[in-house]
């Protein structure tokens, strides 16, 4: 835990009390602060006095007798509209900020010669945090990794000299981080998203760019160019501190550019070093090519030779329900994409593989499949799973064969079986169900470790786990 004593002695209200309100709530406490919960759900409630803070009904509070307000990020600030602390708290002329807001004024305040790397973007923000995480501690570094990822940012170790801190953040957490200064920043891609939360795409960009806002002189910014809002922030990024550009399918004068699995490191127009995807499950898709990009950028931003990225680019795992590969059946393999709850997710997905067999369905977002024909020739069959069947198998209607499945199990056993029939060299089982998962399971999670449960309890299956 970072205990944060800038505000000892002093009283504060944390709104939220999910697993960063907690963390908050820990550090300040830890610090030497008085500190009042408050969660609109019953739950939160609970779970705080359970965690032994106080908790108290704040809508009558004065919010004067309060240094801050420390809002949880799932929170309205600003859209649609704030809440009702915020406008309390607004009124009272105190600070509105989140828990990443406190990790950067207690490291400002500790002088410790620690380092921060922060990523955001639409997409991949997780995968990218995580491998960088990954080659940084390959490189023999001692990495904290959290924020928007695994751990609250305040129940990261404390700070020490030489450790770098590597943090997922995402819009909402940025939106309260008015001193946000990491030592390195990447900003992935932007695309619509969040909208409802943040007025605007001018809104939401805006916020994201903000990630660079306060880079130093021996910073770095890295930032990806493939999308129209990007470009437009690359643009205004002059310094003091250096700009690498990551592209996919083009070069770039200073940066890193990734094609055909192959990683280009590029320094005023000349390349300076390479690195080879290929074979890299967790890696796959030109989609994964720009995060690995990223996090290669970012590591060698931190001093890591292009030699010891290589391999721990080939060391790394890849996360859980996302393009996970499970196991292998023969040539069949087997993929857990749970995490794509969306059509524009699963494309990415579908557009990684050549002979898929796909398990699709659940709650569907609006517009369904659109947007995915061109992805149809890849697909040999799909399993039609949930809510969204009867939908699905119009939206498919005789442009890919289905089958309505109802459920997971009888999804996965008859895709096993028409796979496993294919000539194809890479037969794949693909669960990436372009839904929300709700319908038959709480959260997307679960339906990915029921996939994988009932692919590994198959008899002739080798699991790729590890
Ligand atoms: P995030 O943390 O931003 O949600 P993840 O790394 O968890 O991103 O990836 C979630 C899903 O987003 C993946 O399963 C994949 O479908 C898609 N995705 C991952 N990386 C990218 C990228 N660079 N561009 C577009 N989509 C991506």
């Amino acid at each position: 835990m970072i205990p944060v004593t800038i505000f000892a002695g002093r009283k504060l209200a944390v709104v939220g009390a999910g697993l960063s309100g907690l963390a908050t709530a820990r550090s300040l406490q830890e610090g030497g602060a008085d500190v009042v919960m408050w969660d609109d759900k019953e739950a939160g409630r609970t779970q705080a006095v359970e965690a032994g803070f106080a908790v108290e009904d704040l809508s009558d509070a004065d919010f004067g007798a309060f240094a801050a307000l420390v809002l949880a990020p799932g929170i309205p600030l600003t859209h649609p509209e704030p809440h009702w602390s915020v406008r309390k708290a607004r009124s009272a002329g105190i600070d509105v900020i989140g828990d990443v807001e406190l990790f950067f004024r207690a490291r400002e305040a500790s002088c410790v010669d620690c380092k921060v790397v922060a990523i955001t973007g639409t997409n991949g923000k997780s995968t990218t945090t995580a491998l960088t995480a990954h080659l940084l501690e390959q490189a023999g570094r001692d990495v904290a990794l959290g924020g928007n990822i695994g751990t609250a940012v305040l129940d990261l170790p404390p700070f020490e000299a030489g450790r770098t801190y590597v943090l997922e953040l995402s819009s909402y957490q940025i939106d309260l981080t008015p001193s946000l200064k990491p030592d390195t920043a990447a900003l992935l891609n932007i695309t619509p998203d969040h909208l409802d939360r943040h007025g605007s795409f001018e809104g939401y960009a805006g916020v994201k760019a903000r990630v660079f806002a306060q880079l130093g002189p021996d910073a770095t910014a890295v930032i990806g160019v493939d999308d129209e809002p990007c470009r437009a922030i690359a643009e205004t990024l002059d310094g003091p501190y250096r700009v690498k550009h990551i592209a996919i399918g083009r070069p770039v004068q200073n940066g890193v550019w990734g094609a055909d699995a192959i990683l280009v490191e590029m320094e005023g127009g000349n390349e300076v070093a390479r690195a080879n995807l290929t074979g890299i499950g967790s890696l796959r898709g030109a989609h994964n090519w720009q995060n690995a990009a990223t996090a290669y950028a970012l590591a060698r931003s931190q001093g890591i030779e292009p030699d010891v990225l290589q391999e721990g680019l080939r060391t790394f795992g890849g996360l859980a329900h996302r393009m996970e590969q499970v196991a292998k059946a023969g040539r069949v393999l087997f993929v857990n994409d749970s995490k794509a709850t969306n059509a524009d997710a699963a494309g990415k997905a579908l557009g990684s593989f050549d002979d898929i067999y796909w398990i699709v369905g659940g709650v569907a977002k609006d517009g369904g499949l659109a947007g995915l024909e061109p992805f149809f020739p890849r697909i040999a069959r799909a399993y039609l799973i949930g809510e969204a069947s009867n939908a699905f198998a119009d939206q498919l209607g005789d442009a890919i064969p289905h089958v309505a499945c109802g459920t997971l199990d009888r999804a996965v056993a008859q895709a096993a079986e028409d796979a496993s029939r294919s000539q194809a060299a890479e037969p794949v089982v693909l669960l990436s169900p372009a839904c929300a998962s709700f319908d038959q399971y709480p959260n997307f999670v679960k339906r990915g470790d029921a996939f994988k449960q009932l692919v590994l309890q198959r008899n002739d299956v080798t699991s790729l786990d590890g």
